[in-house]
């Protein structure tokens, strides 16, 4: 059993991720570098410090989820914050497409429903199946927290809004995944509620990632601030909130 806290963080082998890891190992936690490629995640480890382990975890792979689980029992024998944070954007944007060509060809009326349901896969389903697969470790930890990493471009409230900038972008496929990610993070919320286990969702504002082929405007460690934060807040923390650096309620 490990005397320092667990951390587990999905898709940690780059970006926002991998930058959380480090920030969490500086704070002085122990970090699982959750990656689908081990040999990445251990790559990420070994770059972040012995704090930090590697740890196979596909998301959309129910095997890889459970026995991800039994290896944080077997080996760390607690977790203490679970980070979702593994997301794809898309799988089929063309190389150079922009965002607003791709967001063309994912309306409602035209979108595949099979880039649908992979985006869901990954960034709404996977995060039910982690979800299940780690609370009964979690439920063993006193003060145990999840957080959601989420995007503000999910906000029904703003894209509801004719004065947004953005809502000609809001589409089915990441957008809704993130919206749906929303609505998962007030249900777990609810569910956890008596037994104190906090579950938030943050929004690392638009960084410059593989997930966008490094077109934001933020650094990983801007990007990373905001899920750090509210990985950290303890066990008077609230619960049930969506924010952006620095403590911003984002409306959901
Ligand atoms: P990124 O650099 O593309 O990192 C995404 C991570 O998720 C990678 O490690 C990736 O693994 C992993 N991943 C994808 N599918 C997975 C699966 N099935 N199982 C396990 N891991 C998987 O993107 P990022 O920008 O850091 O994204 C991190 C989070 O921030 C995401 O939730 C994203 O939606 C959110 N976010 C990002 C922005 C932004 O502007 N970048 C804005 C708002 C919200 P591989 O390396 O194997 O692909």
């Amino acid at each position: 059993m490990q005397d320092k806290p667990v951390v587990l963080v999905t898709g940690a082998n780059q970006g926002i991720g991998l930058q959380i890891a480090k920030d969490l190992v500086a704070h002085g936690l122990t970090v699982l570098v959750g990656s689908r490629n081990l040999e990445r995640g251990e790559a990420a480890a070994k770059q972040i410090g012995p704090d930090a382990h590697a740890l196979q975890l596909d998301v959309t792979d129910q095997v890889s989820v459970a026995a991800a689980a039994q290896r944080v029992r077997n080996e760390f024998g607690r977790l203490d914050i679970l980070i979702q944070n593994a997301a794809i954007s898309n799988t089929n944007k063309l190389p150079g497409q922009s965002v607003e060509a791709y967001a063309k060809t994912t309306r409602p009326s035209n979108v595949s429903l099979d880039e649908m349901r992979a985006v869901w896969e990954t960034n709404v389903f996977g995060v039910l199946a982690v979800y299940q697969a780690m609370l009964p470790l979690l439920r063993e930890t006193p003060g145990a927290r999840i957080v959601n990493v989420s995007s503000g471009v999910g906000s029904l409230t703003t894209n509801s809004n004719p004065a947004f900038a953005y809502r000609s972008i809001f589409s089915p496929v990441y957008p809704a995944s993130k919206t749906a990610l929303n609505a998962l993070t007030v249900a777990m919320a609810i569910e956890l509620e008596p037994e104190g286990i906090k579950v938030n969702a943050v929004s690392p504002g638009f960084t410059k990632t593989n997930l966008n082929g490094y077109a934001g405007t933020e650094t990983v460690e801007e990007g990373a601030r905001e899920a750090v934060r509210v990985a950290l807040l303890g066990r008077d923390g609230p619960t049930g909130t969506f924010t952006r650096w620095e403590n911003a309620t984002i409306p959901w």
